[in-house]
């Protein structure tokens, strides 16, 4: 039989690796080698979606997640991808977007729009205070901020991006999933509009007219 001391050895002993992890680089990997790149959206359950556990140190520790508006390639997606798969063991890499996504919700250029009539010159604004030589090019703003036409088909290419991009080798898998919010449900992305009847998977079924700036062209 199993003591609670010998159980309460063993966890103190999982903390403590847990806490050195990274100091072994790509020996040191996150449980499933998995790098997630998720939209930020509270109604998206990452470790339910995925049958994973993203955060807890105990039983957990799956993954290294990232979160943006849309779960899709930026570049600091590029930089965080680019760091955990060529430094800290990572071999496989799942995007996740979901229905009903606020990044389907409006137009973009109605966005800039809405900025400029609070007073912003959006060719101005810094990308990265930090970084002063990142800079988008005049009238690019409304691209940056990735509004999106279709998330199954932004899912695709976002899968593309990753798949081609210089910074990610050859062998990593690389997959794209749609959560279905209105019935928690996971999903293949696809453009077949009967698998997609009754979601809200297109700026149409949310109401917002005319298309997109053409960040996904
Ligand atoms: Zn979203």
């Amino acid at each position: 039989m199993t003591t609670l001391k010998d159980q309460l050895s063993a966890r103190v002993e999982e903390y403590t690796k847990w806490e050195i992890r990274r100091q072994y680089g790509a020996e040191g990997p996150n449980m499933r080698r998995l790098w997630v790149l998720a939209c930020m959206d509270e109604r998206l359950p990452v470790d339910e979606a995925l049958g994973i556990r993203a955060d807890s140190p105990v039983g957990g520790g799956d993954a290294h997640l990232f979160r943006n508006a849309g779960g899709i390639v930026t570049d600091d997606a590029i930089r965080s991808a680019m760091l955990t798969i060529n430094f800290f063991g990572t071999k496989e890499i799942v995007v996740l977007q979901h229905t009903g996504c606020g990044m389907l919700s409006a137009n973009g250029n109605d966005l800039v729009s809405a900025l400029e009539a609070k007073g912003v010159d959006v060719d101005k604004v810094p990308i990265d205070p930090s970084l002063p030589e990142m800079s988008l090019g005049a009238g690019a703003f409304g691209k940056w901020i990735g509004m999106m036409d279709d998330v199954d088909e932004t899912c695709m290419k976002t899968v593309d991006y990753l798949k081609n991009h210089p910074l990610i080798p050859d062998d990593i898998v690389i997959s794209g999933w749609v959560w279905e919010t209105e019935f928690r449900r996971l999903r293949a992305p696809t453009t077949n509009d009967d698998v997609r009847a009754r979601t809200q998977y297109s700026t149409g079924t949310m109401g917002v007219k005319g298309p997109q700036p053409p960040r996904w062209s």
